[in-house]
Order: C-alpha cells, then sequence, then structure tokens
C-alpha cells in the first residue's frame, strides 16, 4: 500500500511522538519546512559553524559569518549577531509591540506569548518572528554558498511578503490587503 503523507500526518506524528519533547509549539501558518527548521534550530540541528565543527565537519574558526565577533550556532545566529538586531528592530516597530529581546531561539518563538502583547495580534507575530528567522538562515546561506551580500531590507521586504502570503493561504485570510499588511493593520 502506498502511504498517503500530508501536512497534517506530519504534524500528527511529530506531536503523538515527539510531545513532550517538541521544543516549539507548531507554527500553523507557514510551510512544514519551517516549522522543520524551528525544531532543528532550538534542538542546535541545523548546520552551523559550531554544529559542523562539533560532527568534525569544520576545520578552522566556527566564527560567524555575519559579524565575524562570536562562534555561529542558532542562538547566536537568530537572537544576537547584529544582523538579527536589526531585523528584531525593523520587526518591533512595524508590528508596534514592544522591543523584541531573546537570548535564544526558544526565546524568539515564544515571545509572541508575551502579556505585552495583544491576543489577536499573537499568531500574526508567532508567524512573522519564523518567517525572520528563516529569512536570516536563507540570506546566511546564500551570503557563505553564494558569496551574496547581506541585505538587512532585503531580508525584512521578503518576509513581509512571504508571511502575507502564507497568511492569506494558510489562514484563509483572503481579504488581508497588502498596503494594510505593510503597515501592519489588521
Ligand atoms: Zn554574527
Amino acid at each position: 500500500m502506498v502511504g498517503v503523507f500530508s501536512v497534517s500526518s506530519a504534524r500528527n506524528l511529530l506531536s503523538r511522538f515527539a510531545v513532550p519533547f517538541y521544543p516549539v509549539d507548531w507554527v500553523k501558518w507557514v510551510p512544514t519546512k519551517l516549522n522543520i527548521f524551528a525544531w532543528r534550530g532550538v534542538q542546535n540541528r541545523l548546520a552551523t559553524m559550531t554544529g559542523l565543527k562539533k560532527r568534525g565537519m569544520l576545520q578552522g574558526s566556527a566564527l560567524c559569518k555575519l559579524c565575524g565577533e562570536q562562534d555561529e550556532d542558532a542562538d547566536h545566529l537568530f537572537a544576537s549577531c547584529y544582523v538579527a538586531s536589526i531585523l528584531w528592530q525593523k520587526v518591533s516597530s512595524w508590528c508596534k509591540i514592544q522591543q523584541v529581546f531573546a537570548f535564544t531561539m526558544k526565546d524568539l518563538l515564544e515571545f509572541h506569548k508575551s502579556s505585552a502583547i495583544e491576543v489577536q495580534k499573537r499568531d500574526y507575530v508567532q508567524t512573522i518572528l519564523l518567517a525572520t528567522c528563516w529569512g536570516i538562515w536563507k540570506a546566511r546561506n546564500e551570503n557563505i554558498f553564494r558569496g551574496k551580500r547581506v541585505n538587512i531590507d532585503a531580508i525584512f521586504g521578503e518576509m513581509q511578503a512571504n508571511s502575507f502570503l502564507w497568511i492569506r493561504c494558510r489562514a484563509k485570510k483572503r481579504l488581508l490587503e497588502w498596503s494594510k499588511w505593510a503597515r501592519f493593520e489588521l
């Protein structure tokens, strides 16, 4: 018999076998690959410089290629690297929420639960936080593997566009307009 794979079956499988070990909440409005990315990131299982070095796959320095100041692991890359810091400032001001502040990727993925964020904004903010981490990861890979300069405004713009499309399609918010989304008017 041919197995049937679907997003809901993957989610059921993860929740059945991984809870309570699944380290972050499933983000329902983004593609599955982003949730898998979050799952790996929170457990430090992404192929960061530190991760590669631990596995004996990297000789030499594990320094972050974006800032050159600290070793690169998921927590550095998404929470404390200067690229991330600037993006979190931009996200905070766009979403009109308190400054996004985190030490770890897990902190970031739980930030939407902060009591300072209005309940009706939380699913949107959760989506945006993960979409921003994903954007940083893609830009970091393009920088390392293709020599492409990291452009923070481009990461932010692409994240706004991706999150808009995902929310329109996956959250079935078909009435969401780009002009309003660009001002975070929900
Ligand atoms: Zn860095």
